[in-house]
């Protein structure tokens, strides 16, 4: 068996598991995150199944740029990009990774605090 079959997030990416879909590309997707943060909380992920940032390679370098101008995107599209956002890619379980395929987070919609 593939890692992914069994990937939550691929399941979304072939529209078989349900996700509110903020916008797609024929490279990404972004959908509201199921136990939001903050107001706005949107996860965005490449379509490709990448385990985490230690996954992502050279032939990633496309991708990654896409990835970190859709954040902007989001951000336009939930009407934060000028109050703020906070992007996060949390790599590991040390870090809080739960969801074993790459994802940006978007996170807005109040105030943040630093550290977070
Ligand atoms: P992380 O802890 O960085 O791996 O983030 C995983 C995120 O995915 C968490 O914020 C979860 O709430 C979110 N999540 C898990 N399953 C789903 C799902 N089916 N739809 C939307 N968000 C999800």
């Amino acid at each position: 068996m593939k890692q992914e079959d069994n990937c939550i997030f691929c399941r979304i990416v072939r529209h078989e598991a349900k996700a509110s879909v903020v916008m797609e590309t024929q490279d990404l997707i972004a959908f509201d995150d199921i136990h939001p943060q903050a107001p706005v909380h949107v996860l965005i992920i490449p379509k490709k199944h990448i385990t985490n940032l230690n996954s992502a390679g050279q032939d990633d370098l496309d991708l990654m740029g896409k990835l970190l101008l859709a954040a902007h995107e989001v951000a336009r599209l939930k009407g934060i990009e000028e109050s703020g956002y906070r992007t996060v890619i949390n790599t590991n379980r040390g870090a809080g990774q739960s969801v074993f395929h790459l994802h940006l987070h978007v996170i807005g919609g109040r105030r943040m605090t630093w550290p977070p």
